[in-house]
């Protein structure tokens, strides 16, 4: 089976629940070069999806990706809810990726794959794609239900009607397979999502959520998308707070408050250490590692 390590390297501070500057350079010092270490020890390649202020900030840590022969892809321009991609206007999301391309590109060279901010898209994003020269999202969790716990939850809705295998994105509805040029290649979930904060809260339900996602790829041929973050692998030392981010007061409760806590268990070495766990799975279950735009050349195959 076909397994996608992806990663998402954002200016994001876990303990201070929001994005911090001083992140940047933890995520290069360290962060990256442990996760780096970990992927060349088991042979994984992987796609690691870089916002444009990190890259701005730090275009020394996509150097390093690209030297290491990882692909590089974008994460949108700028991580902060007020420009996800859901709530932007498609000259919006046109002009927030041309700008995020132009700053990744200047060190990585031609890039084509794309995850957006939080994991927010809407059917504007697949045309604002195909505009800036994408070739495949992954945006979409298929059958993730996250409840209150996420942002932009209610729009997340869609997810559970959303195709289980890659498919070529709709105009009409980004959760139905269609027309477009931009192939989906969903991160993996079944209802719970297959991802980096899931296995650090609780490592053992995701050893069940992974049985259930390794036989079904095995039966179907699915790739596996792992999705995870590099500054899951910096210890908490100092001060950790609760910015409130959500604008009512449910939200507040369950987005930041209890989220928070606990997005806060297993970072470091802990996170480290089951990461490993999944890698060595993946193995034993013969898989292959694939970067997103290899896994689109075999799926036009
Ligand atoms: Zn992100």
């Amino acid at each position: 089976m076909y397994f996608l390590m992806t990663v998402d390297v954002e200016a994001f501070s876990i303990p201070l629940n929001r994005e911090d500057s001083s992140v940047v350079k933890q995520v290069y010092e360290e962060g990256l070069p442990l996760l780096l270490d970990l992927f060349s020890k088991h042979d994984v390649k992987g796609t690691f999806y870089f916002t444009g202020t990190f890259a701005e900030q730090s275009p020394e840590s996509v150097e390093m990706i690209r030297e290491h022969g990882h692909e590089v892809g974008c994460h949108g321009y700028d991580h902060s809810p007020q420009r996800a991609f859901d709530v932007l206007s498609y000259e919006e999301q046109v002009s927030d990726l041309k700008k995020a391309k132009a700053v990744i590109e200047d060190a990585a060279g031609k890039i084509v794959s794309f995850r957006a901010p939080a994991l927010r898209i809407n059917e504007d994003t697949v045309k604002a794609l195909e505009e800036t020269g994408f070739k495949t999202d992954s945006s979409i969790c298929s059958q993730r239900f996250d409840g209150p716990f996420t942002f932009g939850s209610k729009k997340k809705l869609k997810w559970l009607f959303a195709p289980r295998k890659p498919y070529m994105l709709s105009y009409d509805s980004v959760a139905k397979a269609g027309q477009s040029k931009i192939l989906e290649v969903p991160v993996s979930a079944f209802i719970l999502p297959y991802v980096g904060t899931m296995m650090r809260i609780n490592p053992s339900i995701t050893k069940i959520v992974q049985k259930i996602l390794f036989f079904e790829s095995t039966k179907t041929g699915k790739p596996l998308v792992f999705l995870f973050h590099p500054n899951e692998c910096i210890s908490v030392n100092g001060k950790v707070s609760t910015e409130r981010r959500a604008s009512n007061y449910v939200g507040y409760i369950f987005a930041d408050v209890l989220r928070q806590r606990l997005k806060l268990k297993n970072l470091g070495r802990g996170a480290l250490k089951l990461l490993e766990c999944v890698l060595k799975d993946a193995r034993e279950h013969d898989s292959e590692f694939l970067s997103m735009k290899d896994y689109r050349g075999k799926y036009r195959e």
